[in-house]
This record gives structure tokens, C-alpha cells and sequence, in this order.
């Protein structure tokens, strides 16, 4: 543990009152754009004051009933100082968020957790959103779950059990098809769950997806940017019927109001708002079309970003600075023609003139060819990594609504090999 490590985890501790009774910080697990993690030995672990019961049999993390009459949402206004709205958002009554519940029977909680400490420049909406999608999202074993979350003044940490799991680019380049089948099986399964609640995680990565290679099991994590879906939303061309569609891009053409030439020349895109949150590299094609419709299909081209990385070997396999940069990485794969019509399901023209965009494109099949030093290889891919690369291409199928939803990807042969 370095000094500024050192200092910071004697800031956290001073800034709760009884913290030091309650936690013993380790160490520094994790730091992101909105938030520190800390691991920390929960010292009352065997003592059990609020009702997470972790249901051995089932293996189940069973919280208790989310118990908060005295906060709203609504009061959240300009003029307040940050610690004034943090407290109006995130509730007065005390110190405590009311995850918490009494019980008499003492009861079996995990000796180590993870303290997250959210900046306090993060909005407490967004706090709030975070730690009621968490939650939501409770009943599910591939979620971490929320044990219980503090504030003091503007200052929030959430407190999770603590997940064993090993940096990404420690195991990535040496798992074999089935080994990939298994990891992408968790983090599918995951994503079932939190999309059959209409939830959008919206920051799929391997930093997000805790994974310990030797149970071979993961849980999903950080819901800093997820959203329900249907916030927010517009309609946008891509949920119309494809005749509508065209007609209406007809419309707008005749009109002089619609998409333009010139993009990524020039940036032409519309200027109305779309949400785009996520992490460069890992954001769907219709994130950078700015769709005002996006569904839970982002998450799943993510993961496809995540399983090309794994086949590739290449991590970030996307390096892109901006959008643009993007779209560009996304073309040169998919082609001109594919990444247009891409762009016209959002009422976006993409033209560009850059020469290494061909018409076509490159199959994933080359590109991984290429990527792992086999392109002078006769025999190709292996027939389970053919089987990877057929899966591949239907999470990142540039129209979202014929991509692979998450329940459909549980059948898909090559998650079938994930099977225990
Ligand atoms: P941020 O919003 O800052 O990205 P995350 O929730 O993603 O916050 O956590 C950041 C990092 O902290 C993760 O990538 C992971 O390494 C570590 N971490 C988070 N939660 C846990 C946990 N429950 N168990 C172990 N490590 C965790
Ligand atoms: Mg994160």
C-alpha cells in the first residue's frame, strides 16, 4: 500500500463516523471514472445487524425490503449546494440509507467487502439510480449485490460482498473456445437477468464483469451508467417498419431536412440528444448514430466486443479517441455499404472517403486470421472457433433488432458448450 493509497483510506475512514468499528480497509481494489473500491474486512461479519441472508441451499443473496419513505427525487434543485441536494436525494432521516433492517436473529454475512466510494461530484440522482437498479436487481446471483450503502454530507459508499477475480489481461490470451464458451455463458446469463427487468447496464467491459477463471464463475457489476430502458426515448427511425422508414427518409430528403452528405468528412450527424454513455470502444454502432430509441441490444454488441478481444487477442481491440474514430474502426470491418444502411436505421447518412473503408468489408474469420498471426494458414479457424465467430456476428449485427437478444444467445450452440 503506497502513502497516497494510504492517505486516501485514512481520509475514508475519518469521514464516517464509526467506520473504523465497523470495516478494516486491506487495500485498494479498483479505481474508475466515478468511484474508488476498497477491499475491507467487514468486522462485524459474524455479528449480523440488517437482513442480507445468504441462503446457502440456493446460494442466494436475499436482502431485505427496501425500506425508504423519506426521500425524493423531486427535490433535487439548482440552488442547493452539493451536500444539501445529496441529502435531499438520498434521504435525511439519517446517515444510513434505509437498506438497512434490525433483526433479532443474528445472521451469516461475507467477512470481506468491497467499499465503493463514489466522488462526490457524481449527481446523487445518479446514486440513487445506481443503487435502486442494484436493488432491482437483487434476486440475481451473476449481479453483485448491495449490502447496504452510507452517507455522510455528500459522501456515499455502497458496500458489496466482496467477489475474488483476476485482472482480464491476465487470462484473456490464454483461454481456449470452451474456456470462452464458459465466461461468455456468466456474462450472458447475467444479462438475461438484468434485461428481463428492463434494464440497460450500458457499460459493458471486462472491468465490469468481475471473473475468477479458476470457479469459472463471474458477476456483473457497476450499474454507475445503467438506465431503464425506454428513459429518455424518441422515437427514432429504427423501430418502424422498413417501408415507413424509407419513406420517411424519402420525405425528409425531398425536404432538404434530412441526413447529408459528407459524414465522417464532416460531421452532418443530427444534433438532437441521444444518451452515450459508455466506454469508447465498446459503444454499439446505433450509440454513435445517436438512436433515441437504444434498447438492451448495446449491451450485447458490448459483449460481442468482449468475445472479439478474447479471439483476437487484442485488447483494447477498439482504440478509437471519439466517435468518429469509432465509426471509422466499426467500417473498416463491416464495410461502406453495411455501415450506410447502419446509419440510415437512425436517419444518418455515413459517407466517407477514407481508402482503407472498402465497399465490403473484412469477415470476422479473416480478422481474427489476421489478428492471431495465421493468415498464411490454410486450415483457418478451429470448428469451435468457427462456432465462436458465428456467435460473434450475431452480437455484433449492426441492426440491433436482428441481433442475438441475450435469452436467444443462452441456446446459441456456442454458449451450449458453456454448459456445466
Ligand atoms: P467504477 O464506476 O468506478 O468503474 P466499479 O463498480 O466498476 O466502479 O468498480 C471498480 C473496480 O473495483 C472494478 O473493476 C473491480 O476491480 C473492483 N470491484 C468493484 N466491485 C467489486 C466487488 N464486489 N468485489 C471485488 N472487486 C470489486
Ligand atoms: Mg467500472
Amino acid at each position: 500500500v503506497d502513502s497516497n493509497t494510504q492517505l486516501d483510506m485514512e481520509k475514508l475512514q475519518n469521514s464516517f463516523p464509526g467506520f473504523r468499528n465497523k470495516y478494516r480497509l486491506i487495500k485498494r481494489i479498483g479505481e474508475g471514472t466515478f468511484s474508488t473500491v476498497y477491499k475491507a474486512e467487514d468486522l462485524q461479519y459474524d455479528y449480523y445487524d440488517n437482513s442480507w441472508d445468504l441462503d446457502k441451499e440456493n446460494e442466494k443473496w436475499t436482502p431485505p425490503p427496501l425500506k425508504r419513505t423519506d426521500y425524493s427525487t423531486q427535490h433535487t434543485s439548482q440552488t442547493l449546494d452539493h451536500a444539501q441536494r445529496s441529502a435531499q436525494t438520498l434521504g435525511h432521516s439519517s446517515a444510513t440509507l434505509d437498506y438497512m433492517q434490525h433483526r433479532e436473529q443474528p445472521r451469516r454475512r461475507p467477512k470481506y467487502v468491497a467499499i465503493k466510494k463514489i466522488y462526490v461530484t457524481s449527481s446523487p440522482t445518479r446514486i440513487l439510480n445506481e443503487l435502486e437498479l442494484l436493488h432491482d436487481l437483487r434476486d440475481c446471483q451473476a449481479v453483485c449485490p448491495l449490502i447496504t450503502a452510507f452517507r455522510h454530507t455528500d459522501q456515499v459508499v455502497a458496500i458489496l460482498p466482496y467477489f475474488r477475480h483476476t485482472d482480464f489481461r491476465e487470462y484473456f490470451r490464454k483461454m481456449t473456445v470452451p474456456d470462452m464458451a464458459i465466461y461468455l455463458r456468466s456474462l450472458f446469463t447475467a444479462l438475461s437477468y438484468v434485461h428481463h427487468k428492463g434494464i440497460i447496464h450500458r457499460d459493458i467491459k471486462p472491468t465490469n464483469f468481475l471473473y475468477d477463471p479458476t470457479s469459472q464463475r463471474g458477476v456483473l457489476v457497476d450499474f454507475g451508467l445503467a438506465e431503464r430502458e425506454g428513459t429518455e426515448c424518441k422515437p427514432c427511425l429504427c423501430h418502424d417498419d422498413p417501408n415507413v422508414r424509407r419513406s420517411r427518409l424519402r420525405a425528409a430528403h425531398l425536404a432538404g431536412t434530412g441526413p447529408h452528405n459528407g459524414y465522417p468528412k464532416q460531421d452532418t450527424r443530427p444534433s438532437r440528444r441521444a444518451n452515450r454513455a459508455g466506454t469508447r470502444g465498446f459503444r454499439a454502432p446505433e450509440v454513435l448514430f445517436k438512436c433515441t430509441e437504444q434498447t438492451t441490444k448495446i449491451d450485447i454488441w458490448s459483449a460481442g466486443v468482449i468475445l472479439l478481444t478474447i479471439l483476437s487477442r487484442r485488447f483494447p481491440f477498439f482504440n478509437s479517441a471519439d466517435d468518429v474514430e469509432a465509426m471509422i474502426e466499426i467500417a473498416t470491418i463491416f464495410g461502406h455499404r453495411r455501415m450506410r444502411a447502419a446509419g440510415q436505421l437512425h436517419g444518418c447518412m455515413f459517407e466517407t472517403t477514407i481508402p482503407t473503408i472498402g465497399n465490403v468489408g473484412f469477415s470476422f474469420e479473416r480478422i481474427i486470421l489476421w489478428s492471431t498471426c495465421r493468415s498464411d494458414d490454410r486450415e483457418g479457424l478451429s470448428k469451435d472457433e468457427k462456432m465462436a465467430v458465428e456467435f460473434l456476428a450475431r452480437c455484433m449485427d449492426l441492426d440491433p433488432s436482428r441481433r442475438i437478444s441475450a435469452v436467444e444467445a443462452l441456446d446459441h450452440p456456442f454458449l451450449m458448450m458453456g454448459m456445466d
